[in-house]
């Protein structure tokens, strides 16, 4: 019998691959503004006729293209963005694959005209179904015009099953904001049947997005900046005030590319907890940056999934960040989060970074004697009283009375004059931020933060030097884990002990609790405590952290006062004072601030605009 097997010819090979790249008008979008991009282009303008059924219209003003290249670019895999298989492992543009234009070319009528700067003349290409039906020198523009006309035209039923204008313009409007979103520094326009449906100039991100969605969001969404040495992520989430009905308007940009993950979409999700119900849908633009290495975007032909190698670690990351975001404003929403308040250097002026004085060791807040109660304060301010004129004009000359010691045992001691005035008594709001009087305005603590910062820098301390204060139980617990959790907690057990737990092992995933670290009046049960503990060491350990830090802020995060928790002035003030003695008192463990500071200059001005 005869050979039967033969090659395709390439444009019904083209026309098979286009059925996997371009399923619709809005393929082409996302495929030619993707090249434009990486082209360089700064600026670029699209025009539509009949949502794209008719024309897409690509003008850009990048790089352009040889002679040579603009014939090459239409064979399939011709790119010029990967070279070797390795580079699959560092990519950085739209691009890579090179089966856009040839899959383009297959299916419609394709004319470009291209120019670099260094030549006189461009060059254009006409093309019709794969067929190159004329090629010329031309006069043009520095940058690429491609335009793609009566798409399908040669595959009737993919033409038959589009959709109605209406349907193919909303998919391509949606590629058009995620490029737009994705690199907000470029100048794009879109016209539409002759209409202008957008002009974006290059803005930030806060700015595009009001640009594309609307006024009203200006207020209404929270900006997150965030970074380890693996990923940073940076950003805007919508305040639970607005919230839609329908899906839509999730973004998250993995290297500045569009990315769909339900996944990383539960993560964000998650952050919004009770705060809004289930059929209610945020608003986030989210980017993240990550060592490409880290990732593989090769795992579609349109690259809008990826796979990471961390998807656990991300997956928290996102949910905590985004969780912080949103409680930080929850309780100041009228402060302008655009503001970059710049604590590495406004710290070194205005806040002793460490007071050698004895605020190691287990002389926490919570360690000392229990403070007062409210009567008691009320009743030594009365005593108070007559000292304060002095101290005032003492105090108007120190920029921030924030290092020296308080001792809450004795109320009439001298240090105390320097913080304790009329003028800087702190307060609570919401049972949630410190305000405190700072001679160039306020600063608000996140009272949660704050002491998780105190208490892990604490807890770091005893286990590198051994010294826990530990509070002997006088009846002790004993607590049956899981068998995971149980491992994890015999893997921590050392740096467990040496903060000043006293828990050994019995057998059987059991485990006797002797003591507990001194200090944690406020904390439940014994058994309670450690349980978070384990917890947060999961999620920690997930994080990559050492054991050590791990450990340390696993019990800082589940022994921290929280948020919601009624303060008296002493209380507030040991915060204070023991954030400010800290080595590191801008961050909580995790990464959030501690404080944010607002000036009189921004105040004043926040009530003139
Ligand atoms: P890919 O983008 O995956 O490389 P494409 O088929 O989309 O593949 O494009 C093929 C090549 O054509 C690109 O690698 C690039 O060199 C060139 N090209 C396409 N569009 C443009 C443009 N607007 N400006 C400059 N070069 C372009
Ligand atoms: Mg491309």
């Amino acid at each position: 019998m005869a050979d039967i097997i033969q090659l395709l010819p390439d444009s019904i090979a083209n026309q098979i691959a286009a059925g996997e790249v371009i399923q619709r008008p809005a393929s082409v979008v996302k495929e030619l503004m993707e090249n434009s991009v990486d082209a360089g282009a700064t600026e670029i303008r699209l025009i539509l006729k009949d949502a794209g059924k008719t024309l897409v219209h690509v003008i850009d003003n990048g790089s352009g293209m040889s002679d040579t290249d603009l014939r090459m670019s239409f064979e399939r895999h011709a790119t010029s963005k990967i070279r070797s298989a390795d580079d699959l492992f560092s990519i950085r543009t739209m691009g890579f694959r090179g089966e856009a234009l040839a899959s383009i070319a297959a299916i419609a009528h394709v004319d470009v005209a291209t120019k670099q700067s260094s030549n006189e003349l461009g060059s254009q290409i006409v093309i019709k179904g794969s067929k190159v039906i004329e090629q010329q020198p031309c006069q043009a523009h520095t940058g690429t015009s491609f335009a793609v006309k009566n798409l399908f035209y040669n595959v009737p039923a993919r033409r038959k099953f589009l959709k109605s204008d209406a349907v193919e313009l909303r998919h391509i409007i949606e590629e058009f904001q995620r490029l737009a979103l994705a690199h907000t520094d470029i100048f794009f326009s879109l016209y539409h049947n002759d209409n202008e449906v957008y002009h974006l100039p290059p803005a930030n991100v806060r700015q595009r997005i009001v640009a594309l969605f609307g006024k009203q969001l200006n207020e209404e969404v929270v900006p997150i900046s965030e970074s380890t040495e693996m990923l940073s992520l940076s950003g805007f989430v919508s305040k639970p005030s607005y919230t839609k009905k329908r899906k839509g308007e999730q973004y998250i940009f993995v290297n500045n590319r569009f990315i769909k993950s339900a996944y990383l979409g539960h993560a964000v999700r998650m952050a919004y907890d009770e705060m809004i119900s289930k059929d209610q849908h945020p608003l986030y633009v989210l980017y993240l940056e990550i060592d490409p290495a880290q990732i593989d975007i090769n795992v579609h032909p349109t690259k809008t999934e990826i796979k990471f190698e961390e998807e656990r670690v991300i997956y928290n990351y996102l949910r905590v960040a985004v969780k912080h975001a949103l409680g930080q404003h929850q309780v100041t929403p009228s402060i302008d989060f655009s503001v970059d308040y710049n604590f590495g250097s406004r710290d070194q002026r205005s806040v002793p970074s460490s007071t050698p004085s004895g605020t190691g060791g287990g002389d926490t807040w919570s360690s000392s004697p229990r403070p007062p109660s409210r009567n008691s304060v009320d009743a030594w301010e009365q005593v108070y009283e007559g000292l304060r004129r002095d101290a005032t004009s003492q105090v108007d000359t120190t920029p921030l009375t924030l290092g020296s010691k308080v001792d809450t045992s004795d109320h009439v001691d001298s240090s105390r004059q320097m913080v304790i005035t009329d003028k800087r008594e702190p307060h609570q709001v919401h049972n949630t931020y410190i305000v405190s009087h700072i001679k160039s305005g306020y600063m608000l603590i996140d009272q949660q933060a704050a002491h998780e910062r105190i208490l892990y820098e604490q807890y770091l301390r005893s286990i590198k030097e051994q010294s826990p204060v530990i509070q002997k139980e006088l009846f002790p617990d004993t607590i049956t884990l899981d068998p995971k959790r149980a491992q994890l907690l015999t893997s921590m057990l050392p740096q467990v002990n040496k903060m000043g737990f006293e828990v050994s092992e019995f057998g059987a995933n059991s485990f006797i609790i002797y003591g507990t670290p001194a200090g944690l009046q406020h904390v439940e049960k014994s058994s309670d405590l450690l349980e978070r503990v384990i917890d947060q060491y999961a999620a920690n350990v997930d994080l990559k952290l050492g054991v050590d830090e791990a450990a340390a802020r696993s019990l800082a995060t589940s022994a921290a006062i929280k948020r919601g928790t009624k303060l008296d002035i002493t209380e507030m003030m040991a915060i204070i004072d023991q954030l400010f003695a800290c080595e590191v008192p801008y961050k909580s463990p995790a990464g959030g601030k501690c404080f944010i500071i607002q000036e009189m200059d921004d105040i004043r001005r926040l009530f003139v605009d």
